[in-house]
């Protein structure tokens, strides 16, 4: 327990938060020259960003160009060297869709990074999915406003005061989103790479490393040997892996591979900054358990629902470890779910 507690206070002392005035973002340097940017309740993605005698390295872009702004604008109080190449970890709008942003801010040369598969996938899957949004996004608003006139949910119930403050809130920050993707300009990776690069500024390198499929089919990791940061992108946050896009059965080896790294701090897609392999070494653990459960019931020909409920049940020691565990399980995108069609679908 001892131990324990004085690693805690250590973890506390060691990321030195910012006195940050950014709305979105909470500036943590978590080693020299390494900045954690944590998604305020709202922004929910990180970004990071190095700082060179020669450039800045910014990992991530966030959901909206105008949180990219707010962070370049911070970055500008740490240094006034320019913002060089920005790394996409994987195609996932909330990584990606600031790119602009720097462009803008940096005309004069800024190369966009990411693993060749994230490239295509932003191209095939994420922009398609973009101009949905796009679609969409005006009838959800007007939902919202019938929501807000006749002062009910969908089902007919009453909303109270709070309910209406909140509605008008969501109403009032996705047309701000609408707008903002009204006039988004899809800035894709001018350099991709296969197995791992690496980037020499100043004093310093910076390794771009993948692994293997897991979050998506091109999830690359930053490392920096010499401050033994890791930059995980979303195949490590702070909650139970999120399969949406998912290679499930290739997560944990992804992940086991990783793991190999000396790490002292991680710097998570989503979630707070992590001291040492704690984090990963749990999920590492969960899914060498998720796996093998849902195939033991594929196996003996059970259906979803008989392998969601005994997987629930046997895997329930991960529950206190992980916020929204349930949720997170079930449902159409749930782990069990997406596990069991991808075995479902290679028998
Ligand atoms: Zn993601």
């Amino acid at each position: 327990m001892r131990s324990s507690f004085t690693a805690l206070i250590v973890s506390v002392l060691t990321f030195v938060a910012s006195s940050s005035a950014s709305e979105f973002f909470e500036i943590k340097k978590v080693a020299d020259g390494v900045y954690a940017a944590i998604g305020k309740p709202g922004v929910l993605s990180n970004g990071a960003f190095i700082v060179t005698e020669e450039a800045v390295i910014v990992v991530d872009t966030h959901l909206r160009p105008s949180w990219a702004r707010d962070l370049i604008t911070e970055i500008r109080t740490i240094t006034d060297k320019p913002v060089r190449y920005v790394i996409n970890t994987h195609w996932h709008n909330d990584h990606t869709q600031g790119n602009q942003a720097y462009r803008a801010a940096f005309p004069t040369g800024t190369e966009f990074i990411a693993h060749h598969h994230t490239r295509e996938d932003i191209i095939g899957i994420a922009i398609p999915s973009m101009k949905q949004n796009l679609n969409d996004l005006p009838s959800r608003l007007s939902q919202l406003k019938a929501q807000i006139q006749s002062r009910t949910r969908p089902d007919g119930t009453a909303l109270t005061e709070a309910d209406l403050a909140q509605v008008q809130r969501t109403l009032e920050s996705q047309e701000r989103y609408l707008s903002e993707l009204q006039s988004i300009e899809i800035t894709l990776p001018t350099l991709t790479f296969e197995k791992s690069a690496s980037i020499h500024s100043g004093s310093r390198r910076i390794d771009l490393l993948y692994f293997g499929e897991g979050h998506t089919r091109g999830d690359l990791f930053v490392y920096l040997a010499d401050a033994k940061v890791l930059i995980s992108g979303d195949m490590l946050t702070g909650g139970v892996p999120f399969m949406r896009d998912a290679i499930p059965s290739a997560w944990g080896p992804t992940l086991e591979a990783v793991e190999k790294l000396d790490i002292a701090t991680v710097i998570p897609g989503h979630g707070d900054v992590q001291t040492g392999k704690g984090r990963l070494q749990l999920v590492i653990r969960y899914l060498r358990d998720l796996g093998p459960a849902v195939q033991r019931h594929v196996a003996k020909g059970a259906s979803l629902e008989e392998t969601t409920s005994a997987v629930l049940q046997e895997l329930s020691a991960y529950e206190k470890e992980f916020p929204n565990f349930r949720q997170s399980l079930t449902g159409p995108l749930g782990n069990i779910t997406k596990t069991y069609e991808e075995l479902k679908a290679r028998k």
